[in-house]
Order: C-alpha cells, then sequence, then structure tokens
C-alpha cells in the first residue's frame, strides 16, 4: 500500500517481485518525478521475509522505457486504442462466424496477473466458446497440475514454505532453488544450520543446490521415476507403509506391483549411480518422518513429467506423510503467477475456480455464473500450448492473440512455431516490449502496462495471494491487458466485461470460487467476493483458501486425513511403468542436452537484460561439458561449438565442467534474440507428456562438433543498442549484452576478417572512421578502433565506441577498465592514449566476472582477498567485500571458488 503523503515526491509502495514463483514483497521507494525507484525486500511479507534475490534487487535497472512499446499499431500503421480493438473484434468476430469457434486461439502467460488471466479465461470459453486458451505455464509446471489432479482430485497444493524449514528431510527433485528459487534456498539454508535438517539433491548436474546437500543423486536424466518406485518398494518392503492413512487412499496394490521389480540394485544399474548412493536415500527417507520432497522444472518438463510428480506422491501417501507440519510433496512454481492462471482455469484442460472442465454440471454451474448459455462453455478439452504450432502450419487456427510471452522463441522447436506465425493472419500480441521474436510476426500490436505500471494480484508457489501494485504512471499509451480484453469483448457484443477497475474484476473471481462451493473445491476466495476497493487497495499477503463461511480460512495444510472435501473420495496412487525419454540417443546424438535457468537472467532476458548488473554474471551463453567429454569431442575451454539435434543447431562457446555428469551437456535457456544462434528451443523436439501436454525440455539427443573459429573481437557502444545492430554484422557468432552505459557485442568469424569485412561489422554497429583513433597489424591480423564524440556535439572528446579485433588464441582485453570510460563525463589525454591498448598505463586491476551481482564484486578480487587475507569461509568474505550478504545468491559460487583457492579442501 502506499505509505508516505502523496504530497512527498517520494513514496514508498508494496508490491510482489515479477520473475519467480517464491512471489517476494518488494518495497518500492518511488521518486515519481524523476521516475526512479529503489527496492527492498518487504520484511513483513510471508513469501520472503525482507530478503530480496539479486534479480529482485535489481528490478530498479529494468524498469527504463528503452524498448518498449508505446502505442498501438496495425500492420506497423499507429492507430488509436479505439481503432484497433474495433477492427480486433470485427476480426474476431467474423473469424468466429465463418470457422467456429475453436478457430480463435489465446496464448497467454504467467506473467499476466490474475485479473487479466480472469478475463482472458471469460472471454475465451464463457463468450468465444472455445476452450483455445493455454499459457506458457503449460512450459513450466503442467505436470505438478496433472498429477496433484490425479492423486488428490483437485489441484492443491498441500504444504507451504514453512513445511521446508519445518521438516528433517528435504529432498529437492529437478530444482536447482539456489538460481531459479534463491530466496527460499535462502530460507531452507538458515534453517538447516539452525535445525541441522537433512538435504537431499536429485539432479544429474552437481548445482549450486548441492551446496547444502548432504547427499546428492546425479541420476542419469530421465530416471525419477525408477528412483521413487524404488523408494516406494524401499519403504513397502521394510514396513514404513502407515496402514491408517491408506484408508483414505486407493490404488496401494498396484503401485506397489509396478515397483516391485524395482529393487535398490536395478535403481543403481537403471540410475547410473552407486548402490551405496541408492541406499543411503532410501534409509534417509525412510527413517524421517518429516520429509518434504520439493520438485520442480527437472521433474515436470518431460515426456513422462506427469508419473514422475505421482511417483513421488506414492511415496508420501504409503506413507501417510502429507498434510502435517513439515510433511508433503511441493511443487515450486516457476512464474510469479502460474499459480493465479490455474485458479482461474486458464490452461485449456481446466476451468475457472476449480469447477471441473469434464463435468457437465460444473461447466453449467460457470455459464450460470458469467450469465451465458448452458451450452456456450465446450466440454472439449482445448489446444495447449504444444500444440499450437502445428494448428498453426496446418490452418486450423485462423487467429491467435497472444499476451505478455514470447512463444516464437521459448516453445520447443521454436522455428514451426515462428513458420507457424508467418502463415497466420490474424496475429494479435500485447506486450510491454517492442521487439521480440513474437511481435515481429504480429499484424495487430497491442501495447500492455509492464510491471510498476499495473494493479492486480499474483499467487505464489504457497498459495498466498499479494497485490501488485502500480508506482508508475503507464508509459505512453500502454494499458493493463484485462482492459484491452475487455474493450474487444465489449466491441463483439459480449455482456459483462464493464469492469472499471481490477478490484471489479477480482471480486467476481473470489465469487466465483465461492458459487457452488460448500467445501466441494479446496479453492475458494469466498470471504473476498465482496470486498470494497479500500480493502483490495490495502489487502496485505493472504493465503487460501478464504472461504466465505471462515471455516477453511485455518487451513495451511491439505489432505493429512485424506480428501477433506469429500470424505467419501480418497487419494489416490498411481501405479507407474517408468518410460524412457522420447529423444533417444543415436550414433548421430550420442548426448543428452538438459536446459535450464541461470541464476541471473529470465525466461528470454527482454527485462533482466535490461540491468548491467545482471548481465555480468554469464555474459554470454556456454555450453557445460564434462572435461573428459571436451577431451573427447577435441574441445577445450572457451572454444567454439555447434550443437546439433534432429530439429536444429546453435553455436556456443564451450565451458568445460566437472560438475556436469558424462554424457550430459547443459545450456541455459535466456539467449534467443540477444544472440546469433543460440536458441535452444530449435533443438527441442514438441516430446510432450500424453497427460499434462508438457513438453520434453530437459531431454534432447544432441552432438557436438567443435567449430574452428579464425577470428574474435568485441564492440562496445555507448548507450544501448539492440540485436538489430548486430543481424548485418556478417559474424559467424555474436552476443549482445549491457553494461553500465555501454553496449558490447561479442563476435567470431571462421575466417580471417580482411579489413573489408570488419568495416562490415562495424558499419553493422553504426561507427565509422571520423573522430576515430585506428590500429591495425596486418600481418598479425589485429584491427583496434576507437571512436570519440565530435567536437562541438554533446560530450565532445568522449568516448562513443571501441572495437577489438585479433585471430582466436591472442587475447583481447578485459571489458571493466574499457567499458567504465563510457560513463566518464571527461576523458584524460592518458585515457585516450592508452583506449586502443585496452587497459590504463598503471593502477589497472582487473576484477574478473561478477560473483555477487548486488554488490559488483568479482571473480579476481574475491581470489584476491582470500588469498591476501587468509580467508576461509563465504561469511569472512561477506566481511571482507561485502560479497554474499545482500541476497545471498553467490555463497554457493563463493565456496567453491574458496574450495579453488584452498588445496586442502578445508570449506
Ligand atoms: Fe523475485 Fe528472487 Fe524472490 Fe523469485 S526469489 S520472487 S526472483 S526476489
Amino acid at each position: 500500500m502506499p505509505t508516505s503523503s502523496t504530497n512527498s515526491p517520494v513514496t514508498t509502495v508494496k508490491t510482489t517481485c515479477p520473475y519467480c514463483g517464491v512471489g517476494c514483497g518488494v518495497i518500492a521507494t518511488v521518486d515519481a518525478a524523476k521516475r526512479t525507484v529503489e527496492v527492498a525486500g518487504d520484511p513483513d511479507h510471508p513469501a520472503n521475509l525482507g530478503r530480496l534475490c539479486s534479480k529482485g534487487s535489481a528490478l530498479a535497472q529494468t524498469v527504463g522505457i528503452e524498448g518498449r512499446l508505446t502505442h498501438p499499431s496495425i500492420n506497423g500503421q499507429r492507430v488509436d486504442w479505439d481503432t484497433i480493438t474495433s477492427r480486433i473484434a470485427d476480426k474476431l468476430q467474423h473469424i468466429l462466424q465463418q470457422h467456429g469457434p475453436d478457430a480463435i486461439q489465446l496464448y497467454v502467460s504467467g506473467q499476466l496477473l490474475t485479473e487479466d488471466y480472469y478475463v482472458a479465461n471469460k472471454f475465451m470459453k464463457g463468450f468465444i466458446g472455445s476452450n483455445n486458451i493455454d499459457s506458457n505455464s503449460r512450459l513450466c509446471m503442467s505436470s505438478a497440475v496433472a498429477g496433484y489432479k490425479r492423486a488428490f482430485g483437485s489441484d492443491t497444493v498441500p504444504v507451504t514454505y514453512t513445511d521446508l524449514e519445518d521438516c528433517d528431510l528435504l529432498v529437492m527433485v529437478g530444482a536447482n532453488l539456489s538460481w531459479c528459487h534463491p530466496v527460499l534456498f535462502q530460507r531452507i539454508k538458515a534453517a538447516q544450520l539452525r535445525d541441522h535438517k537433512k538435504i537431499v539433491v536429485i539432479d544429474p548436474r552437481v548445482t549450486d543446490s548441492c551446496s547444502i546437500a548432504n547427499l546428492h543423486l546425479p541420476i542419469k536424466g530421465g530416471t525419477d521415476t525408477v528412483l521413487c518406485n524404488g523408494l516406494l518398494r524401499y519403504l513397502a518392503v521394510h514396513g514404513f507403509a502407515q496402514p491408517a492413512f491408506l484408508t483414505h487412499v486407493a490404488g496401494l496394490a498396484p503401485s506397489l506391483a509396478a515397483a516391485e521389480p524395482f529393487t535398490v540394485e536395478k535403481v543403481a544399474s537403471d540410475c547410473a549411480i552407486g548402490v551405496d548412493l541408492v541406499l543411503a536415500f532410501f534409509e534417509l527417507f525412510a527413517n524421517t518422518p518429516k520429509v518434504v520432497t520439493a520438485f520442480s522444472m527437472g521433474v515436470n518438463q518431460s515426456s513422462t513429467g506427469t508419473d514422475k510428480v505421482n511417483s513421488i506422491i506414492n511415496c508420501h501417501l504409503l506413507t501417510g506423510r502429507i498434510g502435517q507440519v513439515g510433511m508433503g510433496p511441493f511443487s515450486i512454481t516457476g512464474q510469479p503467477n502460474a499459480m493465479g492462471g490455474r485458479e482461474v482455469g486458464a490452461l485449456s484442460n481446466l476451468l475457472a475456480a476449480h469447477f471441473d472442465l469434464t463435468q457437465a454440471t460444473h461447466r453449467q454451474h460457470v455459464a450460470e455464473f458469467w450469465q451465458v448459455p448452458a451450452n456456450t462453455i465446450s466440454a472439449q478439452v482445448g489446444l495447449t500450448a504444444t500444440e499450437v504450432p502445428q494448428a498453426l502450419v496446418n490452418g486450423s487456427i485462423k487467429a491467435i492473440w497472444i499476451m505478455a510471452t514470447n512463444p516464437a522463441v521459448s516453445l520447443p522447436n521454436a522455428s514451426l512455431m515462428q513458420l507457424g506465425l508467418s502463415m497466420c493472419d490474424t496475429v494479435i500480441v500485447s506486450d510491454c516490449i517492442a521487439d521480440t521474436q513474437t511481435t515481429r510476426s504480429a499484424n495487430y500490436l497491442l501495447p500492455a502496462q509492464g510491471w510498476s505500471e499495473k494493479d492486480g494480484t499474483v499467487t505464489n508457489s504457497e498459495r498466498v495471494i499479494s497485490r501488485q501494485r502500480k508506482f508508475f504512471p503507464a508509459h505512453q499509451q500502454a494499458m493493463p491487458d484485462w482492459w484491452i480484453i475487455c474493450q474487444v469483448a465489449q466491441k463483439m457484443g459480449f455482456a459483462g466485461f464493464d469492469y472499471t477497475c481490477p478490484a471489479d474484476i477480482f471480486k467476481e473471481h473470489a465469487a466465483l470460487s465461492n458459487y457452488h462451493n460448500n467445501g466441494s473445491r479446496n479453492f475458494s476466495l469466498g470471504a473476498m467476493a465482496a470486498l470494497s476497493a479500500e480493502y483490495y487497495g490495502n489487502m496485505a499477503p493472504v493465503k487460501l483458501p478464504i472461504a466465505a463461511d471462515g471455516v477453511r480460512n485455518t487451513q495451511p495444510r491439505f489432505f493429512a486425513h485424506g480428501r477433506g472435501d469429500d470424505p467419501t473420495a480418497k487419494l489416490h496412487m498411481l501405479a507407474i511403468i517408468p518410460q524412457p525419454p522420447v529423444s533417444q540417443h543415436s550414433t548421430q546424438y550420442p548426448l543428452t542436452l538438459n536446459t535450464g535457468r541461470l541464476r541471473d537472467q529470465w525466461h528470454t532476458m527482454t527485462r533482466t537484460g535490461l540491468s548491467a548488473r545482471l548481465n555480468q554474471h554469464m555474459p554470454e551463453p556456454l555450453l557445460h561439458i564434462h572435461p573428459q567429454d571436451a577431451t573427447l569431442y577435441k574441445l577445450v575451454d572457451g572454444q567454439f561449438a555447434t550443437v546439433a539435434s534432429a530439429l536444429g543447431q546453435v553455436v556456443l562457446k564451450v565451458k568445460c565442467d566437472a560438475n556436469m555428469r558424462q554424457g550430459d551437456v547443459f545450456t541455459p535457456i535466456h539467449w534467443s534474440i540477444n544472440a546469433k544462434q543460440a536458441n535452444v528451443g530449435t533443438l527441442i523436439a514438441p516430446n510432450i507428456d500424453a497427460v499434462s501436454k508438457q513438453p520434453e525440455l530437459k531431454f534432447t539427443a544432441v552432438n557436438i562438433t567443435p567449430l574452428s573459429m579464425q577470428m574474435h573481437g568485441f564492440i562496445l557502444l555507448k548507450g544501448f543498442a539492440n540485436s538489430n545492430d548486430t543481424h548485418s554484422a556478417n559474424a559467424d557468432y555474436w552476443v549482445l549484452n549491457r553494461g553500465a552505459n555501454y553496449t558490447v557485442i561479442h563476435l567470431a568469424w571462421a575466417a580471417l576478417q580482411p579489413r573489408q569485412q570488419l568495416q562490415q561489422a562495424l558499419a553493422a554497429a553504426g561507427l565509422h572512421s571520423h573522430n576515430s583513433m585506428v590500429y591495425h597489424d596486418a600481418n598479425q591480423s589485429v584491427y583496434r578502433l576507437a571512436t570519440f564524440a565530435a567536437p562541438g556535439t554533446d560530450g565532445a572528446g568522449l568516448l562513443t565506441a571501441v572495437a577489438f579485433f585479433a585471430p582466436i588464441g591472442q587475447p583481447l582485453p578485459e571489458l571493466s577498465w574499457l567499458g567504465s570510460l563510457f560513463s566518464s563525463t571527461s576523458l584524460s589525454a592518458q585515457d585516450r592514449k592508452c583506449v586502443l591498448i585496452g587497459k590504463p598505463a598503471e593502477g589497472y586491476v582487473d576484477v574478473g566476472r561478477t560473483i555477487c551481482s548486488c554488490f559488483t564484486v568479482g571473480e579476481n578480487t574475491i581470489v584476491n582477498a582470500i588469498k591476501t587475507h587468509n580467508l576461509s569461509n563465504a561469511w569472512q568474505i561477506g566481511a571482507c567485500l561485502k560479497a554474499g550478504t545482500n541476497c545471498g545468491s553467490c555463497v554457493p559460487e563463493l565456496n567453491s571458488i574458496l574450495k579453488r583457492c584452498m588445496p586442502t579442501g578445508t570449506v
């Protein structure tokens, strides 16, 4: 809530971080006149209790206006809101009449607020009359939804964040919380130090989350169900089943029968880990009643993701470890409002407010509530996100409306999605960013408000609803997503879209959750169905459910005594028959590609890519490979390689990494727009889980081959360039990145470039030889250029660009000093002389790659401090350099640097 006088130029506003599903509370201190903000963690928010991770801490750097979509347009022609919403309404109405409701598709996003999501779902399912609305959350956690529904009869999260702290054993499966949910990780770590809980990490890679693990099981990719079946069998055979709890459970016998073959030895063999390790895990799980199994994308993003989820839940149901303090299976969601989307039913197989799409009476209740004919809501499950590209290509979708997401790069087989968009006549895109691969395909471009400008609610992984509040005015003509949808809906003649504010929508959403709900659905916001605008404005974070009868308001957990919503119904164990990943190795594709997030980036970098601080941690996308595999494939650290699957190829720099399993490679998902050829979505086949339709993003058979580059270099440009500045660079590799007040373009060529081609790269970046200094050694193929603002212009004499090109093998200068010159208000004669050397005459200290993003502390600085001051733990590094003392996300990396620096390995 706003907490200071509006007379003051500076106000504080409580809002919520827009990145991951932890859902941290943020206090924004806003200077409206300067359009600047400082952010801090909200100490009163139950998710983070004042903490923020590196991404959350850098939010202030991502609310600038450059790159924003500013006005509506149709086929590139600027129009006003009335025109574009009328034209879209006419177009959709025409398609509806000519081709029927299923010719229209909405592709929405976990970045939307619940109010946007609710209206989009109502528009599509209640009025267009098709269930063709799906969210990018399909790629993130639809297997968890499907697994929960199969086991519990509803998409109900049974546990809370405090259970992660209160358990005695935490098992993290396919979840690198240290990087992907850092604030939760910090909470877990603090609880471990306090209560000596045991932690097990199950992941093919040694991730940073392993830094606090007592046990790490580096299982072969795709073998989670083997491990869980083995655990289930072990628990049953050794007498850990809970007969009293099992009276609430169906499916015990077939589940145990399916698990019977999975002896400890078979599990060890199939998972490719030691028998001792398997046994140690099974014994620990068996003998620790208070156990939480936290899982995330490593489980969900699989062609057998739903089975993986149920194989985990089976172990909890067998032992009755659910619904009590410190117990239960816990899906940690990836996006800020994936849970809100589940609540409003914005997946093509869900109905709003946890009504069941497959039940006629439920469809009827929702239709009644929305005041539409009973048969308007279709019984037919709509197209999922993963089915959209093919439907676009075969022409069954005539119009698609994409909101707040970039599926042209984020979907598997991204090339097919790009083709499909190019073949579709009516592509409507609502976004706050002007230039994404998806906006490039749009006929109708709708500028949406971004974080900091829009009002609404989000729900995090543990069912806590928080307010997201605006604190800046909307940029130019940007409007809230809900408003845009309502304009189109009203112009199509649909009633019930005359909301005046998000509170109106939230109340309706809450009322629907209460409709025909006397405890039959766990999801309820009934107590909030009549809230006032003032209450909504000041609303503090609140945990679901909050039913109108008040009875269920105090229920923080579910299923301690079976199905509370329906005592006659059972919880379900599922018989799981492990299946291998769809993508199969062959002599042509012998390696497994695993993908994931980095600590300091988010999705396709359209926001985190704006922060100079966040870009320093991993400036380029790397291909992580075990050193022995690197030798086998004739690769060395820093070399370029082509990674090819049956669908496509990317070009990446190699990082030899002993934390990888042999036979696996890993690369991050983030580089698409900001690199020439690093979009991993082009490699991944749309192999989907039969139940959840979630794609297998963690297992793709690939091959790697060394790519011989002859020349490399970089161009630094004052200010912020975008990828358009690099497309004509004629380079075989480029990656674009931001520093403080400058842009860096890393480049490489397969041939030694004659000067003319280098000039082409420079021209693509807008560089020329006026007011420049050039160093060119033709014999050595070395070329350097620095340009300066012309006399009589703004910043006359200051550096505007610098470029260094050299043969591969010749080192390039570190960027920190050169980059710092772009923030200087004056350039000394000495500095000017040194620009083409790449370092100052004296006193230059290369700080190295950024490790601590919060305080911009580099690796070399940390190594020097360790050696100089004989530091032996991360706390001492923090006391010396502040590194790791804000969000703590870099502490695992500090520990690994300490390990490297201390031959005795005493850390
Ligand atoms: Fe945001 Fe980080 Fe909290 Fe996630 S953990 S919500 S990214 S501050």
